[in-house]
């Protein structure tokens, strides 16, 4: 017998929601028929079945959600959100040529404004498909940072830097102070927390990679970096420090619980083993890494090692959505075909990588479940769609037939952010005109 069963005066809740089914995500994967959420304080207090909490639950507010299945809010383990200013702007290149000839000119010349208006154009695109939480890397994270407090979301931010010199840090221990600030900001802040964010093992050298780990340390906050996203990085670690970059960091122990990883495509057999034995995590990126032809990540040999894996879109430049519906299909299918093997990487290992894996990448384990005392950042799909029709299986219809646009209903700490059709915390008429003012903007960049 339930808490709630065993009382007879109805306990007071601010919301109680109901729907048709509920995929929990909880220790043992509970998906409930006819369930009922109550909330409480931004935090699910219990989640059952309707008649049960009905009984023992007097709400503030009620939100019936007939017809319809709620879960988890998706985490998006690893993206650059103000990214969106650039998406379809280069494309079908390699990623050197990419990156060098065609994204850095013009990502140094952005201004607060512009990546204000990238960063909330993100925020509504993660709304919109059901995330509640992302963890980014990009410049002047403090511009995110407002955006993710005025829409009602949840962001792990990082200050990116390099080795090199760039506009905005000319070398990487000037990026310190920026860091520590942004730390310092958000550091009471329920809805935001940070991350030390060094670019890659090619463009930070080892020693600024240790010192940037020991700041994390001192902070007690993730440290997060792209690794081993393609041949090519291999080839570039090796030819500079005589290592592949998996090694490179064990060499400066970098690889801990700390750490997560973004992409880890190009990793051995005995580097899988060693990131599972390290307790580092890694964040999957199938689009990004199709559309680069950085190669096909070894998924199902990490999971079967025991390594985290979350899912992130990366930016939207790269992907070119943040669409982390989309992104769980081809996690499931990218890793049958790696594997080759049609059981690997099955819709609910997809679905444990967008919530609860992801979760952990961002250093905030609680994300990515509905359960008694996590935060209620919970979405609902319409099952009235007709590619949701009919259902077996309630889990293979989030990873393999809903596209994102099925989403009807997005809440983060009991909050509803979005509701059939309409954004409650953020003008989206606005942000076209700023929009479009933007793209003219990259093309006269682009030509500078
Ligand atoms: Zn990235």
């Amino acid at each position: 017998m339930s808490d709630t069963a065993a009382m007879s005066v109805p306990r007071p809740c601010d919301l109680l929601v109901r729907a048709d089914a509920a995929v929990t995500q909880d220790r043992d994967r509970r998906v409930l028929t006819d369930a009922a959420v109550a909330v409480k304080d931004g935090l699910v207090l219990e989640v059952g079945g309707q008649a049960e909490l009905e009984a023992g639950y007097e709400p503030e507010q009620r939100l019936d959600l007939s017809g319809k299945l709620l879960l988890p809010g998706l985490v998006n383990g690893h993206t650059h959100l103000p990214m969106t200013l650039l998406r379809g702007y280069a494309d079908d290149l390699p990623l050197m040529d990419w990156l060098e000839k065609h994204i850095w000119p013009v990502e140094f010349q952005l201004t607060d404004d512009l990546l204000d208006t990238g960063a909330r154009l993100g925020c509504a695109e993660l709304i919109r498909t059901g995330c509640t939480a992302f963890l980014n890397g990009y410049f002047h994270e403090h511009v995110t940072g407002q955006a993710v407090i005025d829409c009602g979301m949840r962001g792990v931010l990082g200050e990116g830097f390099f080795g090199f010199p760039s506009p905005l840090f000319p070398t990487a221990e000037d990026c310190w102070n920026t860091i520590r600030n942004l730390e310092t900001r958000f550091e009471n802040h329920p809805r935001l927390r940070t991350a030390v964010t060094p670019h890659a093992a090619f463009t930070v050298p080892p020693e600024e990679l240790a010192a940037s780990f020991a700041l994390a340390e001192e902070l007690d906050i993730p440290w997060q970096i792209h690794l081993a996203e393609s041949p090519t990085e291999t080839a570039v670690c090796l030819d500079k420090y005589g290592k592949r970059p998996v090694a490179l960091l064990q060499e400066h122990g970098l690889l801990t619980e700390r750490t997560t990883l973004h992409h880890c495509v190009d990793v051995t057999d005995e580097e899988i083993a060693l990131m599972a034995e390290t307790g580092v995590n890694v964040v999957h990126n199938p689009a990004s890494n199709f559309k680069l032809a950085s190669g096909m990540s070894p998924v199902q040999k990490m999971l079967e090692a025991g390594v985290t894996v979350g899912l992130g879109t990366d930016g939207a430049s790269s992907n070119n959505q943040l669409n982390m519906f989309r992104e769980m299909g081809l996690a499931a299918l990218m890793g049958k075909v790696r594997a080759e093997d049609a059981s690997a990487v099955n819709a609910q290992a997809a679905l444990d990588m967008a919530t609860l894996g992801s979760a952990k990448c961002l250093g905030w384990p609680e994300l990515g479940r509905i359960e008694k005392g996590c935060p209620a950042d919970m979405i609902a799909l319409d099952l009235g769609f007709p590619n949701l029709m009919p259902v077996f299986n309630h889990v293979s219809h989030a990873v393999y037939a809903a596209t994102g646009m099925e989403v009807c209903m997005t809440m983060v700490a009991g909050e509803v952010l979005y509701l059939y059709g309409e954004f409650r915390t953020m003008d989206v008429i606005s942000l076209k005109t700023k929009a479009r003012e933007a793209a003219k903007w990259v093309c006269n960049a682009a030509e500078k």
